[in-house]
This record gives C-alpha cells, structure tokens and sequence, in this order.
C-alpha cells in the first residue's frame, strides 16, 4: 500500500477511534476504571504525547529547510534578476487569491445566510487578542538578529536573511561557490529528515487525531451546523475549484494531478492544523512531486506559509457575515470593503498557527466596527474548521508555486505529470507497491 494510502488510513481510524471515545466518555461516571483508564492514559497520555512529539518534530525542520532551500534556490538561480520577477509574481498572486478568498465568504455566506434567525447568546464573552498594528508587521520582516529569528522560529526574517545570503553567494566568486556547494549537500540532508517525517507520519496523524477528536465537543458543532456546513462547503469549493480553474486557465495543467500529488500534505495540515508545521512536507511535495524548481519552491512556499492563508480568509469572510447576521446588522458596502482589505491585509501578519485565524478575526471585525465578542460564537466549532481551512491554505501555496513557475519556464511538466514522482520514498528499497495518484 503506497504511504500517502497509509496515511489516509490512519486518519481515518484516528477521527474513528476518537469519535468513539467521545460517544463514549459523554455522560460517562469519570470515577469508573476504564474511563479513567481511557482519558488519562490514552487521550491525555500516550496519544497527546505521540501528537506532540510529532508537531515537535515536523517544526524542528522548517527552519533549517527553508533557510537552506531559499540559499539553494537563489544559488542556482545565478543571477539575481529573476528573482525580482518571480518574487513579484508570487506575492502578486498570494494577494489576489486571498481577495478573491475574502470575496468569496463574504458572498457566499450573505446569499446563505447561516446566521439569520439565530440568537445571540448573552453569556457570549471574549477578550480579543490583537495582531500588531501593521507598521509593526513591515518593520519585523527585517531581522536585527538572523540567530534571533532562527530560534524564534521568525519565518519572514529567515526568508529575508536566506535571500541576502544566496545574493551574496552568488557574488562572492570561488568562496561564494564552495560554500552554496555545502548548502547543496546540506539540503539533500534536510530532505531526507523530512523523508523520515513522512515516514513516521501514519502514526503520527493517528495521535493526533484520537486526541483531537476525543476531546472536541459534538455537540457545539450541531448548535452551529448552518455555519459549520457553509464555510465548510466554501472552504472545499475553493481548495478543489477555484485553484483547479486558476491553474487551469494560467497553465493548462491537469489540476486533477496536483489534487493527488497533495493527498500527503492534505493530511498533515488536516491533522497538524498549522501550515508551519506542514511546511516541511509541502515544500518537499512542490519540488520533488509538482516539479517546482528550488529558486521558485524555496521562495514561494515558507512566504506562502507565512502569507497566503485563503482559507483564513474566507473564514474572515463567512464569520463575518454570520456574526453581522446574529446581532442583527446589515453590512454597508464600506464594511465589506474594510472586510476585503483588513482580511488580505491581517493574513500577511499573522502565524501559520493554530487557531491564529481567530484572532485575525477580531481585528477585521473592529475594523469593519462590528461586535467582537461574536468571536465567541463561533470559538467551539473552530479546530475542525481550522484543520480544513489549513488545508486550503496550504494548497494555495502549492498552486501559486506551480503556476509561477509555470510562468517562469521552469516547471518540470515530466515531473508534474509524472504521477511516481518521488514515490521512491513512498516504495521503499525494493518494494513494488502501487504507484498512487495513478487511480
Ligand atoms: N491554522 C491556520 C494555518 O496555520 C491558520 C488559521 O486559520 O488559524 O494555516
């Protein structure tokens, strides 16, 4: 069985076993043995331990591989020249798939509309906790410290560092060579640890998502199911159609290939709930399996990572409206606007965190001069969203990197319909499995 099969395997015995666990545990006397038995020793211990440790190890790697990933990719641009290009296109297209993102919860939910009828709960209490302003944000892309940035795990300032070192390198004659040479070999080491990720990533995904769904609570999401179901609807209609047309109409590529090639990463962000942590995998997927050289990979996908949360945004989109729909308040055309431009915009400063769209959230809606303790109407229903929505995100990222390189000339089109690609690694030494995406 080929390992992205695995994988999905083992994702969905996780949502199996937790559900389960949950049916179970609801109402149970939590002084009997086996209960005890269950939530301390398996949910709270040995899965949340695994799930943890897993995370731990998938962030271990995003640092060194993108720093040395976005080296490579500069070095073996050459010249410096393109990057311009390749750099503009990219951030270009981050910026109008999040607008459309944006756009396209804003409408959606209004001609839904999941939150009418529905009434305010009194209790609802939030302390929003707000993003920096954004001067703040442009100013924090620059590092003072790269050793600084590295260990706060600063992924703009690693970028921003990873860039000025591959120029260098690319000036600096003989020395300049040896040393992209041992960032070179250095990334062939890197990738073969993320190798190792994936490898370990059945069991992982399986942790984490016995914990996750063993302690998520049903019951908030059937209170909430109009909402649920219409981001949720949104969010799959744009990770599999709108970046399908988009990659469509710029490139004339199958995007049904790169559906399958993403099946892997899908996983990792569904169950990681975080594109930092997926980043390892991602990047490995654009280069190794889509085919995206280093120079447009390396740059396209940790900045993707950090900047292009589509799903972020159209949840910013959908809560908005479904916020403004309980309380009873008409959005005017200004609002909606400031919805558009403060969602784009706060994406860009947030992390590729759990959770971190919520408080995205808060800062659209005191932009748009809408209550913020709405946020604490939709709080209970948001890691399952959160896990989609990372997802989206991520193929957002891959997309953009295909189709820039695409633009660029520089896809490797054998590789991209090339459904083995870098299944060497799924198969083993000498194995003969499947090849997947193949069905
Ligand atoms: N968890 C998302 C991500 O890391 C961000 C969010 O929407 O909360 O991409």
């Amino acid at each position: 069985m080929s390992l992205t099969n695995r994988i999905l395997i083992a994702m969905a015995a996780g949502i199996l076993l937790g559900s389960g666990f949950e049916l179970l545990l609801s109402g149970a006397d939590p002084d009997t043995p086996l209960v005890k038995f269950i939530n301390n020793f398996l949910i709270f211990g040995l899965f949340d331990v695994l799930g943890k440790i897993f995370i731990a190890s998938l962030k271990l790697l995003v640092v060194p591989l993108v720093l040395v990933s976005l080296i490579c990719g500069m070095t073996s641009l050459g010249s410096s020249a393109r990057m311009g290009a390749i750099a503009g296109r990219t951030i270009g297209l981050y910026l109008l798939t999040t607008a459309v993102a944006v756009t396209l919860g804003l409408t959606g939910a209004s001609l839904i509309g999941p939150g009418k009828g529905l009434q305010v709960d009194a209790d609802a209490a939030f302390e929003p906790r707000m993003p920096p302003p954004l001067t703040d944000v442009l100013v924090n892309i620059f590092p003072s410290n790269p050793f600084a940035a590295m260990a706060n795990g600063e992924m703009l300032q690693v970028i921003v560092f990873a860039l000025l070192v591959g120029y260098a390198l690319t000036r600096a004659g003989e020395a300049g060579q040896r040393i992209a040479g041992w960032f070179r070999d250095m990334e062939v080491v890197v990738m073969k640890m993320v190798g190792v990720m994936i490898e370990l990533a059945p069991w992982g995904v399986f942790a984490l998502l016995v914990k996750l769904f063993a302690t998520m609570g049903f019951s908030t999401i059937i209170n909430l199911a109009a909402y649920f179901l219409t981001l949720s609807g949104l969010l799959i209609f744009h990770g599999l159609v709108v970046y399908g047309l988009l990659l469509k109409l710029t490139t004339g590529l199958n995007p049904g290939m790169l559906r399958n090639k993403m099946r892997r990463v899908w996983a990792f962000a569904f169950s990681t709930a975080s594109s930092g942590a997926t980043l390892p995998i991602t990047l490995r997927t654009v280069e190794k399996r889509l085919g995206v050289p280093k120079s447009v990979a390396g740059f396209a996908v940790p900045l993707g990572a950090t900047v292009n949360m589509d799903g972020t945004a159209i949840m910013q989109g959908v809560a908005t409206v479904f916020i403004a729909q309980v309380y009873g308040i008409d959005l005017t055309a200004t609002q909606l606007l400031m919805v558009i431009l403060t969602a784009t915009l706060a994406s860009i400063g947030t992390a590729a965190v759990p959770g971190v769209g919520l408080i995205t959230l808060s800062l659209v809606l005191t932009q748009a001069g809408l209550p913020v303790e709405g946020v604490a109407l939709i709080i209970g229903v948001d890691r399952l969203l959160d896990m989609i929505r990372t997802a989206v995100n991520v193929t957002g990222d891959a997309t953009v990197a295909t189709i820039v390189a695409y633009r660029e000339g520089q896809l490797d089109e054998t590789v991209y319909a090339d459904p083995m690609a870098d299944h060497d690694m799924d198969a083993g030494a000498n194995d003969n499995r499947a090849p997947e995406g193949a069905s």
